[in-house]
């Protein structure tokens, strides 16, 4: 089965109707999606269904079979084949995945080391580093303020391997080279200061990551530097 994205087309859809296409194990998929599903360091996010006769709270969404699954709370009732469902994303908490998202990518584009790995929640996240430098904290929080205050636009693009193949000064300016052989690829982009393949959930402009701040910066081993930023509302 093929699920439309929502979430990848309009970060800001909040809630749609959806027919479900099939039912799982505690869990049930639709043709079109506006929850997201656990994924590069993004938590799946949770909210309501509700249908003719019946609702459920959604307490994840993750990749199942290769499908979206929107998980409901442990004994509750799945909505049957064929039933149109309203759904709800907990907006409140996807937006603070979707400030600290688009903070991550301004991090990683002040600290230009390769990137080992990262997680992202609503009240913490944290992205490590291949550096074997120490980090001036206070300088990172400068040029992350200074990014968020500019109020750079953020967008997000489709791109075919043929195009990219066509431009290759686009790929030398990413700070991530995309997967290849999966078909089209998308592209993050915040003008002037990010490119790069990511398929999670960003922020218009950013302006609206708001209050961050750095945290704990901690030594994961000689050559892994984790920094911890935290959002200040
Ligand atoms: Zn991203």
């Amino acid at each position: 089965m093929t699920t439309r994205e929502l979430f990848r087309e309009d970060s800001y859809v909040r809630n749609c109707t959806a027919t479900v296409a099939r039912v799982g194990d505690g869990c049930f998929f639709v043709d079109q999606a506006v929850f997201y599903p656990l994924g590069g360091g993004q938590p799946g996010d949770i909210g309501a269904a509700t249908w003719d006769g019946g609702s459920a709270r959604i307490v994840d969404t993750r990749y199942v079979d290769g499908d979206i699954g929107h998980i409901v709370e442990e004994g509750a009732d799945t909505p049957p084949a064929g039933a149109n469902v309203e759904l709800e994303i907990d907006w409140e908490r996807r937006h603070r995945h979707m400030r600290m998202h688009t903070a991550m990518h301004l991090l990683g584009s002040i600290l230009l080391y390769p990137v080992t790995g990262g997680n992202i929640s609503a009240e913490k996240s944290r992205l490590d580093f291949d550096m074997e430098d120490t980090i001036d904290k206070e300088a990172v929080a400068e040029a992350l303020a200074k990014l968020v205050a500019e109020d750079h636009p953020v967008s997000c693009r489709w791109i075919s391997e043929e195009e990219l193949d066509a431009n290759p000064e686009l790929v030398r300016t990413m700070s991530v080279q995309p997967p290849r052989g999966k078909g089209a690829i998308r592209l993050l982009e915040i003008a002037g200061v990010d490119l790069q393949p990511c398929g999670g959930t960003h922020l218009r402009s950013t302006a609206e990551v708001g209050a961050v701040r750095i945290g704990k910066v901690e030594k994961k081993g000689r050559q892994n530097r984790r920094v911890n930023i935290h959002l200040d509302d």
